[in-house]
């Protein structure tokens, strides 16, 4: 029985989603909870997604609201409690009220391993809880373990300690070589990236183990394991796999990614949605916005009576502007002219063509 909570935050996108999948039944002894951060506000395709993860993996998915006792939508309850001013990337109070402060309250003070969707094909760390009883590991990746857990155990003031629990670790024939690199200090010439990039490229395995046994010697949550199979793992998911994982398991690809054709001007165009997150979530892109005012008419139509009091979603238009039939038809064209820029990439969704601009908006809402 672990000592400790696993846990697996599921966005409603399509990394979570396999992410759920690929730990669930690859490491089955793992014992998993499953949660998702409830706005109130998404898209139904996100509903349906949690459904058929739900039913796939035989699971129940913990339904988090942040609202508490409200009967009101918990966006609709915080929008109130900030006077009607609408979140922007410069004032990101939903992600703060509607994502993190309900999972801080979900696992409480209990010892937790986070789950994170961060694939290997990525430059970021996304959220990382400042709660010392949460640990964020990244299955994905070729190195799992978070920035915090990599600065402090390959620290310079850590290298002695580091030393006697490396000598029972087997790298093989890279022993005396990770010998060299672990009891070199970091320097501006050797930095802290450049020492755990080597280390890594000397055995994943190895290395792995060797951070679960230094991780006894802390305060962290996988401290109290006795073992924890993730370090047995060297594979590394990149985009086109988590498209594999969704769609062999038959839980399927959310329906927002499938590409719709449009015709403007003679031109023909396809566009779709990149992200998961809330129906009028402002990191969505023109053609996004356009994308919702075509297929979903009514939640665009909400989306724009949230927009008083000179408050909008956008910084320069309001969503009554952007539907403005010669304002969609230039934002169209701009949009097919991008594409055809970008024409050489070849993949049957969208957000390969468009660029994850999960990138730049918010790891805790869209992963
Ligand atoms: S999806 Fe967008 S609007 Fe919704 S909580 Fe996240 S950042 Fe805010």
């Amino acid at each position: 029985m672990s000592k400790i909570r696993h846990v697996l935050g599921i966005s409603g996108g399509k990394d979570s989603a396999a992410l759920a999948i690929y730990v669930k039944t690859k490491y089955p002894s793992i014992d998993l909870e499953f949660y998702s951060c409830d706005t109130g506000k998404e898209l139904e395709e996100t509903y349906q997604l949690i459904r058929n993860l739900e039913v796939y993996l035989g699971i129940k998915i913990n339904l988090l609201q942040g609202a508490g006792k409200s009967s009101e939508d918990p966006f609709d309850h915080f929008l109130k409690m900030y006077g009607g001013f609408l979140p922007s990337s410069n004032a990101r109070w939903c992600t703060k009220q509607l994502k993190l402060a309900p999972f801080e309250n979900y696992v409480g003070d209990d010892p937790v391993v986070s789950y994170v969707g961060i694939r290997g094909d990525e430059e970021r760390e996304g959220y990382i809880s400042t709660k010392n009883n949460i640990q964020s590991i990244f299955p994905f990746r070729k190195n799992i373990w978070s920035k915090d857990v990599m600065t402090k155990m390959l620290s310079n003031q850590n290298i002695e300690q580091l030393i006697p629990i490396f000598k029972n670790t087997d790298f093989g024939q890279s022993q005396e070589k990770v010998h060299q690199v672990l009891s070199r200090k970091i320097t501006p010439d050797f930095t802290l990236d450049q020492k755990l990039n080597t280390l890594l490229d000397s055995n994943v395995k190895a290395f792995n183990h060797l951070v679960f046994d230094f991780l006894k010697t802390t305060d962290y949550p996988l401290a109290k394991e006795e073992a924890f199979p993730l370090i047995e793992n060297d594979e590394i998911l990149i985009k086109a796999d988590i498209f594999r994982i969704l769609e062999e398991s038959g839980v399927g690809v959310p329906a927002y990614y499938n590409k719709i054709e449009f015709e403007i001007n003679g031109k023909k165009g396809e566009y779709a949605r990149s992200r998961s997150g809330c129906f009028f979530c402002f990191f969505q892109q023109k053609i996004e916005w356009v994308w919702l005012y075509e297929q979903h008419p009514e939640l665009y139509k909400k989306a724009m009576e949230y927009e008083k009091d000179g408050y909008t979603w956008g910084q320069n238009e309001s969503l009554e502007e952007l539907i403005q039939p010669e304002r969609i038809e230039k934002i169209k064209e701009e949009y097919i002219k991008r594409m055809e820029r970008k024409s050489k990439v070849k993949s049957p969704y969208l957000v390969d063509i468009l660029g994850d601009d999960e990138d730049e908006g918010c790891a805790a809402c869209f992963i």
